[in-house]
């Protein structure tokens, strides 16, 4: 599936819509003057089109995958969202009647009035965008900042990487993934998520890491992050929860675990994962090895070790369609 805001064209903001209209009109000529003046009024009418564009092409919020709704909700209020999109509607509306009223003024005007009845419809439908400026630039500027989270998809099975930072979750999506992973940024993180494709001849499936979202105990959460993760609750998929069991590891076991068990709680498969086992610290293996009760597979990322294994149960868990029904 497409990013439901891929496709959709942004207009200029108020402003330069407004500009692009000022710049073009002296360049407007025609063999009489009144028709002139009407060319160069219809020429807003027009421009206006881009936004009658912009409304229609605007996802029906309702209709959008929970994934999409969530993440709007993470960048903005839907309430304004719709709001902001009826205020646009309006402006364009009541700018267009503006704009047939001055062409029949034009039209049974005299040649000297003509000019300025143009001048004042320009001015009368600049005021009515300039009124309802601010929510006309902030769904522009929504619109602009959604086109680009164009990597998730949400219709396909996805295995999503968990766990502390610097424990592998990049080096293992890149690892498994068949082609290099794309970089996306989204709402939900500073940082950049990444996301590669597995194609196992029967299914597609996606993973993605996640930076900045299932990395930190929830307590330390804002609003914005614990939005973050009910987004990546809406992806159908389940969870690799990456420990790191290294002598490098920045993180006690402790520490680990506990970010473990909350992720749990997530109410999605969460499949127990050693890494960096090529470099293990035998006091920080056996602490968690001890404390999980799941089957836990031991991999190293880096050097492909275990990471065969791991694919298998992971790709026959999602083909069962234990987790596509969920
Ligand atoms: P992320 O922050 O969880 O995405 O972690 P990265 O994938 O960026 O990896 C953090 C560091 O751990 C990098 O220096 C990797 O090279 C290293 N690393 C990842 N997997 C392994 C592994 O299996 N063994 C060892 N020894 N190092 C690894």
């Amino acid at each position: 599936m497409l990013n439901p805001f891929e496709n959709i064209k942004i207009p200029p903001k108020t402003e330069n819509l407004i500009k692009i209209v000022i710049d073009r009109i002296p360049k407007i000529g025609e063999s009489t003057v009144k028709e002139r003046e009407i060319k160069r009024i219809s020429f807003y009418a027009e421009q206006l089109k881009k936004y009658q564009e912009f409304i229609s092409q605007f996802p029906r919020i309702e209709n959008l995958h929970p994934f999409y709704r969530e993440s709007i909700e993470i960048l903005a209020d839907i309430n304004k969202v719709k709001i902001c999109l009826g205020a646009m509607n309006r402006g364009v509306m009541l700018s267009l009647r503006v704009i047939e009223r001055y062409k029949k003024l034009i039209k049974t005007s005299d040649e000297k009035e003509a000019n300025r009845l143009m001048r004042q419809c320009i001015g009368r439908v600049s005021s009515i965008l300039r009124a309802r400026k601010q929510c006309i630039d902030w769904v522009i500027d929504l619109a602009t900042q959604l086109k680009k989270l164009k990597s998730i998809d949400p219709t396909l099975p996805t295995i999503i990487v968990a766990g502390p930072p610097n424990v592998g979750k990049s080096t293992i999506v890149s690892k498994i993934s068949s082609a290099k992973p794309e970089v996306a940024s989204y709402p939900f993180t500073t940082k950049e998520i990444h996301v590669g494709h597995i194609d196992t001849g029967l299914l597609k499936i996606q993973v993605i890491d996640t930076p900045g979202i299932l990395d930190r105990p929830m307590s330390e959460r804002n609003k914005i992050e614990l939005k973050a993760i009910n987004a990546i609750k809406n992806l159908n998929g389940i969870i690799i929860f990456l420990f790191d069991v290294s002598n490098s590891s920045l993180y006690s076991s402790k520490e680990q675990l506990d970010l473990y068990n909350e992720i749990k709680q997530l109410n999605k498969e969460v499949i127990p994962v050693l890494n960096k086992i090529d470099d293990k610290n035998e006091k920080l293996y056996e602490e968690i090895k001890g404390q999980i009760k799941e089957k836990a597979f031991e991999i190293s990322a880096e050097k492909g070790i275990g990471l065969d294994t791991l694919l298998n149960y992971v790709i026959t868990l999602i083909q069962n369609e234990q987790i596509l029904d969920k």
